[in-house]
This record gives C-alpha cells, structure tokens and sequence, in this order.
C-alpha cells in the first residue's frame, strides 16, 4: 500500500461539477481508497503569454493505492478522457486535470512520469490544499511543505468549502 496525493484542477464547464465527479471517479477505482480530501480552492488561472482563462478550482485528495504509479497514472488519464478532457497547449483551459504529487516518498523521472510532481513546490493551488490535509508534510527530495509555503503568495488561492 502506497499513499498518494493527487492534484485535481478544472476551468472549463463546471469546474465545482468537474472536481467532484472526478472526486467519485477516483473513489470507485479498484485497488485504491480515498483517506481525505482538501476540500475546494478558487485560484488564478497560470497562462503562458497572457493568455486570458476562466478562474480554476483545484483540490487535493489524500488516497492509500496498491496499484503501481503508472497504472495510476493511467486511470487518472482515463478518468480525464471521460471528463471531455482535450489536449490543446500546454497549460490550456481543461475541464479536468489530474497530476500525481506524492506517491509514497518515492521519487522518479522518465518520459511518462516525475515523482514528486515537478512543478508543485512553487505551486500556491498544490501547497495550500496539501497544508488543508497535512500540515507536517515533507516532499521527498524538495523539503518541507511550511517552508515551501513561505515561497508561494496565499492571495492567489481562497478557500471554497467543502468538496
Ligand atoms: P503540469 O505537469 O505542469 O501540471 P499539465 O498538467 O498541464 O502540466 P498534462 O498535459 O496534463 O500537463 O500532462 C502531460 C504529461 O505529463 C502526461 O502525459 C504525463 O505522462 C506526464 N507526467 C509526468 N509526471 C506526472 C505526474 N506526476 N502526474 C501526472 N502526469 C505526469
Ligand atoms: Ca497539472
Ligand atoms: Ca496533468
């Protein structure tokens, strides 16, 4: 049994609606338990060359898993897919986004997969939900969740309720 936090964010056709299907698509996958969740977030959108989107809501969820990080990985590409997700630019407008930050204190690189997430030590929307579940975490290999929370500004992340 591994435990994992995945990252959730939408901004496109109800993203509320979005998070929370996906939040029930993701306790009824095999193999894996949902232990908690960060409830919801409202955050800015980040763009590339001001690219003008809709606010995003995004959400952590705690979860304990004994399927392997890739055949995680899979079903949380399927579960996007299921949710109308297209693939456009990178950091696009999406109705579903799924990233896999913590898996176990297990850290790897390769084409398909970097664990923990590359980019959520910098990323407000990741460390204020993940502070909401754990507020003593560490990240492997990058340090400690209230330090890296001294990096990353709290205005551009309010709380929403509950999930
Ligand atoms: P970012 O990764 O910066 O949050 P993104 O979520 O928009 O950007 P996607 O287009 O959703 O990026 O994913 C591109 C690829 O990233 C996926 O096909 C997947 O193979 C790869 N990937 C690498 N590490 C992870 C991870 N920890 N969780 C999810 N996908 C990952
Ligand atoms: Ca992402
Ligand atoms: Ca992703």
């Amino acid at each position: 049994m591994a435990m994992v936090f995945i990252g959730l964010g939408s901004n496109l056709n109800d993203p509320e609606k979005q998070l929370r299907q996906a939040m029930v698509a993701i306790s009824e996958l095999t193999g894996l338990d949902v232990i908690t969740d960060s409830g919801l977030f409202k955050t800015r959108a980040m763009t590339l060359n001001d690219e003008q989107q809709p606010d995003y809501f995004n959400a952590v969820v705690k979860v304990e898993t004994t399927m392997n990080p890739y055949q995680l990985l899979d079903a949380l590409q399927s579960i996007e897919n299921n949710q109308g997700r297209v693939r456009e630019h990178k950091w696009g407008s999406r109705s579903l986004d799924l990233d896999i930050l913590l898996y176990g204190d297990l850290q790897v690189s390769d084409e398909r997969l970097t664990l923990p997430h590359p980019e959520m030590a910098k990323r407000a929307f990741v460390l204020f939900p993940l502070q909401h579940i754990d507020t003593d975490l560490t990240i492997p290999g990058v340090g400690h969740l209230q330090d890296l929370l001294k990096n990353v500004s709290a205005g551009d992340v309010q709380y929403a309720g509950a999930l």
